[in-house]
């Protein structure tokens, strides 16, 4: 399969796999880049896959199903234009010949789901939407710290060859705040300097790789104890990885 991030608004990636006749497309929050790609290329829509109702994500999702015939996936427990297949925690979705594996991950929105294959032969492959970005995470808009840490442990649950497909390019904004925290960590600092580069060529820092974001992304790193420490002295938390989580949190949100 081919994935390609369609560039859409601002930083936003619409995400799209396809084997050379027919494509999936994740979150279009817009439907022309997606309208143009597929007359460029002649595939045929064959699913649109929704990770949570945020405008940005579903804005173009009528459009595109009126326009395509497309099947829609989306959360069980989000307000999303139907009709639809609704998934939670459990739920799988064949799409394409893939298997795609639901997973809850509240905390970005409270029922955001992300969708999890490791039958593509270019390796496993997570669509997260807003909920994990590279060197960051979504803000918490209707979740608490302790979901959203929940959710982040299930994802860095996953293979470290998973490609994350992030839903914005937010990736230089938050290696600088990760250098913030952890101005020691040398991966770290490499990592920001490849981004910097691919930036620099007009190209998309994603998908990024699980555990590459496992060395490098604060948010996956709340128990490391140059993390821990960074947190005490933001706002003096004594607490645990919860606490530590949240404080990281509020210091992003802050942050400039
Ligand atoms: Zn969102
Ligand atoms: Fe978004």
């Amino acid at each position: 399969m081919k994935l390609i991030p369609l560039p859409a608004f601002q930083d936003n990636y619409l995400w799209v796999l396809h084997d050379g006749h027919r494509a999936l497309v994740v979150d279009p929050g817009d439907a022309q880049p997606v309208v143009d790609f597929l007359s460029r290329t002649g595939l045929q829509l064959e699913a649109i896959l929704v990770t949570h109702h945020h405008p940005d994500h579903i804005g173009g999702l009528v459009p595109l199903r009126d326009a395509t015939g497309a099947a829609v996936f989306g959360p069980a427990r989000e307000a999303i234009p139907g009709p639809l297949q609704r998934l939670s925690q459990g739920d799988s979705a064949t799409v394409l010949g893939l298997r795609f594996q639901v997973i809850d991950v509240p905390g970005h929105t409270a029922g955001h789901i992300a969708y999890f294959t490791d039958d593509d032969d270019g390796g496993p492959l997570l669509f997260c939407g807003d909920t994990l970005f590279s060197g960051g995470c979504g803000r918490l808009f209707e979740g608490t710290p302790a979901q959203m840490l929940a959710s982040l442990d299930a994802l860095a649950a996953l293979p470290d060859a998973t490609r994350v497909c992030c839903a914005h390019e937010y990736t230089l904004s938050n290696l600088r705040f990760a250098r913030a925290v952890e101005p020691g960590n040398e991966a770290l600092a490499a990592y920001q300097r490849h981004c910097e580069d691919l930036r620099a060529r007009g190209e998309p820092t994603l998908p990024a790789l699980l555990g590459e974001e496992k060395r490098i992304n604060p948010f996956l790193r709340s128990r490391e104890p140059a993390v821990v420490r960074s947190a005490q002295a933001f706002n003096g938390t004594t607490g645990d990885d919860v606490a530590v989580f949240a404080a990281i949190r509020q210091w992003k949100n802050e942050f400039r």
